[in-house]
Parts: C-alpha cells; structure tokens; sequence
C-alpha cells in the first residue's frame, strides 16, 4: 500500500473512532434531535449562512465515512431548512457525501481488488459499462438498501465518478423529499420506523422498478427502429438457417435439429469448412508424416544402426487428402440429413432479418427464418506487399494442392499456423527460411516457450529470422526475392515458393452484412454481444468470422450459446463463458495454454505465483527420447487456484485437458497432487508439477516442530542433533 493510502485510510480510521469513542452517535438520533430542535432554529434564525454551511459540513462529513445517521440529518434539514431548501441543501450534501465514499473506496482498494479478480472483475466492469447507470438508479430510488454499501460498492467498479454523481443526486431525490417532508412535521414522528409505511415502502419498489422497465421500453423502441422498414413474414420456413457449414454451423445445426427445430445448413463450398479441408485435419496429417519422419533420424538414438526413408512428396499429399475423405462422413450431407437438418449446396446472402436467398445451380430461392447464424468463416490475409502478384504465393488455402516440395519455402509468419508449416516442410527437406517481424515466434505465449521453439527450430536447420518485416517481393534474374528490413538494414532473401501466413480475416463480404448494416469489431470481424447477437438480435454469428479465438473447438463452443439463444432467448438467453478457453499448437514441441500466463498477468496487472516442473525430469519422457519441456503453473499468492497453465512438450495438447477440467470446476494443485496418476506416462508431469507447488508452500514453522516431534520420539540424545 502507497503512503498516500496508509495516510487516507489512517485518517479515516482516526475519524470513525473519535465519532465512536466520544459517542457522537448520541447527537443523531431522533430524541435528540427533537430535543435540539428549538436550540438550532434559533441558531439557523440569528445565524443563517453559518447554519447551512456546518448542516453541509456535517451532513457530508457523515456520508463521506459511512456513519450512521444519515437519515436523522435529512430529518433535521426539513425540520431546520424547510421542505425546499431543506430538499435542495440535503440533495447536494448526500450526493457529495456519497460521491467522496465511493473516490476513497476507489482510491484505497480498486487496485488490490484488480490485482485479486483481473479477469472476474473485467466482466463485472463490462456489464457495469452497459447497465450500471440503471442499476445504480434502481437501488438509489429504493431507500431500503444501505446507500453506504452502494456508495463503497460501486467505487471498486469501473464506473464514472461523473456518472456516479449525477445518477445517484437523481436517484435519491425521491427519497430524499420523503425524508425531509417528515422532517419538516418532525413534533408527529415517534420513530423512524414510521416514515416509511408500507405503502411507501411499495411506492418505492415500484419507483426502484421504473429505471429497468424504461431500459426495458427503450431498448424495444431500438429494436423495433432496427427492423423498421423490413416486411417481417407472417410465417417462417424455418426456425433457424446456418450459415457456412464449418466447425461453427455444423454443431449450431447439430443442436438445432437435436431438439427438434426446423433448420436449414446452406454451404457454398465443401462441408466441413476449413477445419477439415484446409485448417486442422491436413495440417495435423502432414504433421504426422513429417514427424515419423523426423523420428526416423534419431534411429540411432533408438538403437537402429541406420534407417533410411525415401518419399515421393505426392503420396504424403495423397495420404492428407486420403484422410480428409477418410473424416469427411462425419461432416456430410448425408449425416446432417439423417439428423433431421436440410443442407444446401448453395450461396447464401442475407436480404432481410427473416430472408436468405440461396443460390444453387437450380436457380435462385429465398427462405424465411425467425432466426440465423452466421458462421461463414475467416480466410487467410493476403496483406499489400509490393509485388505479391509476381510471386503465386501458396496460403493455407492452397498449400495442400501441392505436389512437389519446393526446393527453398519461405515462411511469413510467426504464428501458430507458420510454425506448424515450417517445421513439417523442414522436416521433408525442404530449405526453410521463416521470417516473423516481432522479437520472437509465437508472440502470445511467454518467452521461455517461445525461446523453447526456437532453439528447436534452429536445431532442426531452420532459419529463423526474427524482427524482419517484409517490404516487397521481386523477380531478379529468374529468381524471387523477398525485400525485408531487419533492423533499418535492407536484406535480401531468395526463395522458390512463399507461404503467407499472417493471419486470418473474417468474411464479411458479399453476404448482406454490409447491406443489413450489421457492425463489425474494430477487427473487423462481425461484432456480437456476449449472446452472439450481431446488431439484429435475431442474426447471431460464431467462430471465425466473429473470434476473438479462431480454433475449431472455440467455434463449437459458441455455436451451442448462439443455437440455444436462437432458439430458447424469449425464455432465457445464456452468456458465453470466456473463462476456460485452451489451444494448442502442434509444433515439436507442442505448446498447449489454458488461462493466462506470465505476460498476460503482468499486463493485466493480476498478482500470480509460479510454479514449473522440468518435463526432462520425467521418467516416461526419458524412456520415450522425449525429455524436454515443461508444465508451468500460474496460481493466486499463496493459494492453490490456478491461473493458468502452458505446457511444452511431447503431447502438450493432451496433457493440458487436465488443467482444463480442473480450471472449469475449481479443482487446485493440491487435488491434482492429491490424484493418482498411472505411471510411467506424460500425465505425472501434471502431478509432479502440483507437487513442486506443494513443497514451496509447506508449513516451515510446523515442519520444524515435526522435525523435533520425531527427534523426541528417538531419545533425549537425539533433541540435540
Ligand atoms: C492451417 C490451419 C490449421 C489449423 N489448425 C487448427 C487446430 O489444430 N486446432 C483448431 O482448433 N483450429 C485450427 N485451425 C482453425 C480452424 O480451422 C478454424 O478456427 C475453424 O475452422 C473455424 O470454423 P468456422 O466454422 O468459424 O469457419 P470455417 O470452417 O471457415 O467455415 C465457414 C464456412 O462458411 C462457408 N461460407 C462462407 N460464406 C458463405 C455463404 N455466403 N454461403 C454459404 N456458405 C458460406 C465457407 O465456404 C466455409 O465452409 C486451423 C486453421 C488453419 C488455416
């Protein structure tokens, strides 16, 4: 805690206990008031100016450190100042009152609560940002909760102190008149208790219920100005209509036809969408191949005086496309049928909130809808670099038609879709030269991980060439060359054949987003709510073409959101839960995260310990040649809960689902330690590493008294040792 702080809360604490020690409470109670009441009106009379402002002094100085007795000054200022001055004088004193205990509750605590629930308290801000204005109006214009409570509450949120100010004097108000009105009859009030009748008390209720139904008018008004000028059908063909027919709007379909919905899947391209056809399943297949291959070098280390391989590159291409045909049953149009959804082989374009036209090569048709989802995808991007055109290069789209392996690849990019690719054209033979323009590969994970990948990388014949950016590409000679700069130095690179992988971007085109008017993210991706409403709340969208995570799983889990909030919301509409997403990159190393990790933290600002266990320690890993790595665990101070957690290692991807479980249900390190795990495999490293954490958080000061327990129990020589 800073001086400052110390100092605030020290003073506040003086104050609060001289009011206490001195019993200065007996001054604002109701006998005493009416006891005084003559006193002071003849003190206001000879001394107005002087009354008013020690009234304000006062009445702020009792709000401001949450005393009790708040509403025995708003009695007296009607009984002494009138109901309309009494009204305006208590107004402001309240408001400034409250509006000082809810800076200093900001000013002493809001950063420990920060650094305590970063990423919980991140969402509370978020809903605070929409709705905390009409919250904090519906508990202001009921009287019965504790505005001290409210006034420290809402200090530890993101909330304006400007709109704090004026919605509570608003807010308050109501009550405010009340209590002064009775102040100003003081000589008829035996108790507090009175002023508040029942009928009142409803009053209030129902005065406390009018900011939420107004919220609740206006944002009908908004949404009915929305569809203005669209003919709503009397009737819908469907109850939901899916498009794209990709991770997201095959499991949004799947949910639909489950319980029984009238849905339609429209898919222009293959179904399946990236995941099977040019994403997850070929690169995970050509990482295989490249694998086995890899290991067939090492036949030495197994104990084989020599093993040789030789390939035709095609029929590594041909085994990738064979088992996409081989997974493409699971996403067929026979299959999705047989559920109970209707497929079409089409384009799809919105044209109204209810109307999406199909285009086949039948023709054209329009199909009405209560509801869609959008789950048309990303693509990957192809930035402006001079002379691009002269060079074809392959993208993720295009690099399984591939039938020879170039001679020198040229990678851009440092992600986790170029590292994948440049290990496994590394590992074929291909001459690889990967380019990223940030410090280091995979910029999001830490950077030990990244530095973990990188030696790999290097060790593996790649040349990595961090902190170049690209400028243009040209043809000298016959021969392409990238024109990068490397620290204001240009540099020139020769290559065969380029793969861009710079990222995805969603599209948002030539489908009636941009005719709809639906808004997109400054990612330009389609902007939805935590509902996966897009601007028209019947129109959702997920996966790729909305984020912010583009992996399969990630579209999957929000398609369940926006299917059951398609279908269901007139009852009850489900937020997507952020707080477990996990990924994976299937790079030798594997890297695998759940939660955060160090960098995001510290950006974050949110207090963490950190525990890791040395994967090159464990006994299975060193009997299968694959001791390198580590599990690093990120906890609360002092507590077992985790954080998050990134591991490096030979089936980084599988071990991490343990973290994931227990980060969705609260489990900590100690059940994990407390868990038997089968040995000799991978998953110890789990244990071992909850094990790690255990010894550094063992009760020393115990241990000690258990070291002479058992010095005892040997003998009184051994109490000397
Ligand atoms: C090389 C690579 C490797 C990857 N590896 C992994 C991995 O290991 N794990 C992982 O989780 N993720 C991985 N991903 C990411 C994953 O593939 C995507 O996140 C996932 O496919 C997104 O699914 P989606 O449904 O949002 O979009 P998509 O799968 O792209 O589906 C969108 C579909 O919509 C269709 N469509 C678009 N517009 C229209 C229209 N107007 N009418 C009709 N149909 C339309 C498209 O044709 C497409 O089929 C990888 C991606 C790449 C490129």
């Amino acid at each position: 805690m800073t001086q400052s702080k110390m100092f605030l809360l020290l003073a506040i604490a003086v104050m609060v206990m001289v009011f206490f020690s001195f019993d200065l409470h007996q001054y604002l109670t109701l006998e005493s008031l009416k006891s005084q009441q003559a006193a002071v009106e003849s003190y206001r009379s000879q001394f107005p100016v002087k009354a008013v402002l020690i009234y304000f002094l006062m009445y702020i100085t009792v709000t401001g450190l949450s005393l009790p007795g708040a509403t025995v000054l708003t009695l007296a200022g009607g009984a002494v100042f009138g109901l309309f001055w009494g009204t305006v004088i208590v107004s402001f004193a309240s408001t400034l009152g409250a509006t000082l205990a809810f800076l200093a509750a900001r000013f002493l605590f809001r950063d420990w609560i920060k650094v305590r629930f970063g990423a919980r308290l991140e969402a509370i801000n978020e809903g605070i940002k929409r709705d905390g204005p009409f919250y904090l109006f519906t508990l202001r214009l009921v009287p019965l909760f504790p505005f001290f409570m409210i006034n420290l509450a809402m200090g530890l949120t993101a909330l304006k102190a400007r709109t704090f100010y004026w919605v509570s004097q608003a807010g308050m108000l109501a009550g405010t008149l009340v209590y002064v009105n009775a102040g100003t009859q003081l000589a008829a009030i035996d108790s507090l208790g009175i002023i508040l009748s029942p009928g009142l008390i409803g009053s209030f209720i129902l005065l406390g219920l009018f900011p939420l139904l107004a919220k609740k008018i206006i944002d009908t008004v908004t949404e009915r100005k929305l569809y203005e000028g669209w003919q709503k059908p009397e009737r819908f063909d469907n109850n939901l209509i899916v498009i794209g027919a990709g991770s997201g709007g095959l499991v949004t379909a799947y949910i639909a036809a489950a319980v029984n919905a009238k849905v339609t899947l429209i898919e222009k391209h293959t179904m399946g969408g990236d995941c099977l056809n040019t994403g997850c399943v070929p690169s995970k297949t050509l990482i295989r191949s490249a694998k086995w291959l890899a290991h067939l070098r090492r036949a030495q280390e197994f104990g084989f005086n020599q093993v040789t391989a030789e390939f035709d590159f095609a029929n590594i291409m041909d085994r990738v496309h064979a088992i996409i045909n081989t997974i493409a049953p699971h996403d067929s149009i026979e299959r999705y049928q047989a559920l109970g959804v209707d497929v079409i082989q089409g384009e799809a374009k919105i044209i109204t909130p209810w109307e999406v036209q199909v285009k086949t090569t039948d023709g054209i048709q329009t199909l009405t809808t209560r509801s869609i989802v959008i789950a048309a995808g990303a693509r990957p991007l192809l930035p402006p670099i001079p002379g691009m055109e002269l060079i074809e290069p392959l993208t993720s789209d295009t690099i399984w038609n591939l039938r020879e392996l170039p001679g020198r690849l040229l990678v851009l990019g440092g992600g986790p879709i170029g590292c994948e690719l440049a290990q496994c054209f590394a590992r074929f033979g291909s001459t690889v030269i990967q380019i990223e323009q940030l410090p280091r590969l995979m910029i999001r994970e830490d950077a030990d991980v990244s530095e973990a990948v990188m030696t790999r990388f290097k060790q593996e014949g790649i040349d990595v060439r961090v902190e170049h950016t690209a400028v243009a590409f040209m043809i000298e000679n016959g021969e392409k060359l990238l024109i990068a700069e490397f620290k204001g130095e240009t540099v020139r690179i020769a290559f065969d054949q380029v793969l861009i992988a710079l990222g995805r971007s969603a599209n948002i085109k030539g489908y009636g987003v941009d005719e709809l008017g639906i808004a997109l993210s400054p990612r330009q991706t389609i902007a939805t709510n935590p509902f996966q409403e897009t601007t028209f709340p019947n129109i959702y969208a997920v996966g790729d073409v909305t984020g912010p995570y583009q992996f399969t799983h990630f579209a999957a889990h929000q398609a369940w959101y926006a299917a059951v909030n398609a279908l269901f919301g007139q009852f009850k509409k489900f937020r997507t839960d952020y707080s477990v997403i996990p990924w994976s990159t299937f790079t030798d190393p594997e890297v695998a995260r759940v939660g955060i990790n160090e960098q995001e933290a510290s950006q974050q600002g949110i207090a963490y310990e950190v525990v890791t266990y040395g994967i090159d320690d464990l006994d299975r890993a060193i009997a299968d040649g694959e001791a390198h790595g580590f599990v690093k665990v990120l906890t609360r101070p002092g507590k077992d809960h985790i954080l998050g957690v990134t591991i490096v290692g030979e089936h980084a991807g599988d071990l991490i689902a343990e973290f994931v479980l227990a980060m969705k249900h609260g489990i900590g390190l100690n059940k994990i330690l407390g868990t038997i795990h089968i040995y000799p495999t991978l998953s110890e490293a789990n244990k071992y590493v909850a094990g790690v954490w255990k010894r550094a958080h063992a009760p020393k000061t115990l241990l000690r008294w258990v070291a002479r327990y058992h010095a005892w129990r040997r003998g009184p020589a051994s109490l000397q040792d």
